[in-house]
């Protein structure tokens, strides 16, 4: 079967060497098998949404060479997720976050540290007049995501580790859950690659996968770039936007170089991206890693 992967960012600003990195790999996975890559712009959350990174970001992935077969942009979709959301055993919510905090607190053997499980409050009955989110009212059952490039899996408690889901805010949003395992059905997505920060979330959207019936593809976990000090880059500060080399006349290649030899590559100080191809079918047959 022929790969699709794809690359989904969310407009929220803009796009720094971290998910620049994503990006590249993503490009990788799908391209070294000679398969579909696809641009998914993930801009539900509307209060986050920069109207300016959707062309910032399509610059950027071009500069770096990076191109795609098909772009979609969520907010357009949204007949879709109502589709999906109806298929689902849900029912509405109206706690408040205050509420929900102190349910959690109050319901026993509530884990500490742990994210904060909603304890199914308005399965009893919600209060009528308030707005509603609409809660998926998960399977008794342990869901697990098995990760391609570390081989492992990991399990979850659906009702004790993850809990009833919000899947439509009490705004209307949709969740990116939700979205996410709509699109990619909906787009036939063979091979997701992404980033380390969203492994926790695999198994809630394997178990969605399988309430709808969608097939659930091969998950590919890529550690998240560090600053020098060995924290996250954050969107601001830290590592310039990708927009600033650009325009600042820094030269793809050696941006690319940079990207490689931060996964622990020897790379010389300009590579194009059919000398990377190679390195990345090593990471899939085993001969070469990747460095967080
Ligand atoms: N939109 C998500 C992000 O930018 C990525 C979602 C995904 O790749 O599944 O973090
Ligand atoms: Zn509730």
């Amino acid at each position: 079967m022929s790969v699709v992967g794809r690359f989904a960012p969310s407009p929220t600003g803009a796009m720094h060497l971290g998910n620049a990195r994503t990006a590249l790999l993503a490009w990788l996975h799908s391209r070294a098998q000679g398969g579909r890559h696809l641009l998914r712009f993930e801009d539900l959350d509307t209060g986050r949404v920069r109207p300016w990174a959707f062309e910032t970001t399509r610059l950027d992935l071009a500069w770096l060479g990076l191109d795609w077969d098909e772009e979609v942009i969520q907010s357009s979709r949204l007949p879709l997720y109502e589709a999906a959301l109806a298929r689902l055993d849900t029912y509405p919510c109206t706690c408040t976050r205050k509420e929900v905090q102190a349910a959690v607190q109050a319901s026993v053997g509530a884990p500490h540290g742990a994210e904060p499980v909603y304890p199914g409050t308005c399965r009893a009955g919600h209060m009528p007049g308030r707005p509603a989110a609409v809660r998926w009212r998960v399977p008794a059952e342990v869901a697990c995501a098995q990760d391609e490039l570390s081989q492992t899996a990991l399990c979850q408690d659906l009702p004790t580790e993850v809990g009833d889901l919000a899947l439509r805010r009490n705004d209307g949003v949709f969740a990116y859950h939700l979205a996410v395992v709509v699109d990619d059905a909906a787009q036939g997505v063979t091979d997701v690659l992404r980033g380390a920060d969203l492994l926790g979330a695999t198994p809630r959207q394997v178990a969605l996968q399988g309430a709808l019936g969608l097939p659930t593809p091969r998950y590919w976990h890529v550690p998240l770039l560090l600053d020098f000090r060995g924290e996250r880059l954050a969107k601001r500060g830290g590592a310039p936007p990708v927009q600033a080399l650009r325009e600042g006349g820094d030269s793809p290649g050696r941006v690319r170089a940079e990207l490689a030899r931060s996964l622990g590559w020897a790379v010389p100080p300009e590579v194009s991206l059919d000398d990377l191809l190679p390195l990345w079918r090593a990471v899939l047959e085993g001969r070469l890693t990747l460095r967080a």
